[in-house]
């Protein structure tokens, strides 16, 4: 985690890519179902005094850009997509304070003000001007150059100078790492807890690694995949693979039949609530995290209400929470970097999307 000498830094190779500036940018546009391009775009430029311009040098495909790339989320045909990127600022308009071009910067996948009274309560997803990246008339992060909107504000300065093996690390902050913690924080997670993850998505499995850091004793993960649940194992977790009709009351039997204390959801089906909400002890709390998607949402509330099992959670306000996890991953105690299975230039990104989609690839790096 040390400066190296001997060779440029990603600082002075990305500086010196914009500085040339012969090719145009280059970035990643959705033009219909399984129809990723990526292909030139216009050059961003500073619009408000609070914007900055980063070059990214990681980015990340998501879980969620697959219901974009399904359909399931329409888009507009060549609009820009990827909201999980770092990179290097390279020029800061007027207003910005806090940023110097030549900063590594993470952005979490909205941008907010800082400055209303729901970023001041940490909810800065609920930001009246907050946005998100490759929404129409914004860059997506899966490009090589992003304008970001109240920079000072939206982006996380890394406050030294990192070798480049821990990018990656720092890429999980943007969203699937602070998205697990989200859903770890929300179910309640205290130490000597016994904790079940459903869902083995990079969530779920930033979801071990996030009731882990917050003192559960035990994490049980319930996944599908035999190869993800394989890193579940790594980050600390006993894993499941749940086929069977009788999932629920196997797994409540790893408790003796009385439940989980905290349940973290990070799946978004209305059966993957349903189950969560079957494993919770009497008393328990469901932190949900998975983007709600299919079916018609609905829980039993009357389980909920019998059994008092609490259910919240959300879209998860990452800015709030990337500070705090920096640190954690700067020492090295935090790396929830094999999320990344599949490391790709971006010239290979359409084909990642299709490996995402037919499951071969849990999680796609993309190094500019
Ligand atoms: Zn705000």
């Amino acid at each position: 985690m040390t400066e190296r000498a001997d060779r440029p830094t990603y600082r002075e190779r990305h500086i010196d890519a914009k500085s040339v500036k012969e090719k145009k940018v280059q970035a990643v546009t959705i033009h219909g179902i399984r129809d990723i391009r990526v292909e030139e775009v216009p050059d961003p430029e500073l619009r408000d005094p609070q914007d900055a311009l980063v070059q990214v040098t990681h980015a990340a495909i998501c879980g969620s850009d697959l219901w974009a790339y399904r359909g399931v989320s329409p888009r507009e045909p060549g609009q820009r997509i990827g909201h999980e990127f770092i990179g290097v600022v390279t020029e800061i308009g007027r207003d910005v304070q806090h940023l110097r071009r030549g900063d590594l910067v993470i952005a979490p996948f909205m941008w907010s003000d800082g400055e209303c009274r729901q970023c001041r309560a940490g909810w800065h997803t609920s930001c009246a001007q907050s946005g998100a990246w490759g929404q129409p008339g914004a860059d997506g992060g899966q490009g090589e150059a992003v304008r970001v909107p109240f920079a000072d504000a939206t982006l996380v300065r890394v406050p030294a100078t990192m070798d480049d093996a821990v990018l990656p690390a720092l890429l999980t902050l943007a969203d699937v790492l602070s998205t697990g913690h989200h859903g770890a924080l929300a179910s309640g997670v205290t130490p000597g807890d016994h904790v079940i993850v459903v869902g083995d998505g990079a969530v779920g499995l930033c979801g071990v690694l996030a009731a882990r850091r917050l003192g559960a004793e035990r994490v049980v993960l319930l996944g599908h995949h035999t190869e993800r649940i394989e890193i579940a194992r790594r980050f600390g977790a006993e894993t499941y693979i749940g086929r069977s009709d009788s999932v629920v009351e196997e797994m409540r039997e790893l408790t003796h039949g009385h439940g989980f204390d905290r349940v973290v959801e990070a799946v978004g089906t209305a059966q993957s609530l349903r189950t969560a909400i079957s494993l919770a002890a009497d008393g328990g709390t469901v932190g949900f995290v998975g983007v709600p998607h299919g079916g018609d949402g609905s829980v039993d509330l009357r389980q909920m209400f019998y059994r008092n099992v609490a259910v919240r959670g959300g879209v998860a306000p990452v800015r709030a929470y990337i500070p705090d996890l920096l640190s954690d991953v700067l020492t090295g105690e935090l790396d929830a970097a094999a999320v990344f299975d599949h490391t790709i230039a971006l010239d290979g990104v359409p084909r990642a999307y299709a490996k995402m989609e037919q499951r071969e690839v849990l999680k796609a790096l993309i190094r500019f």
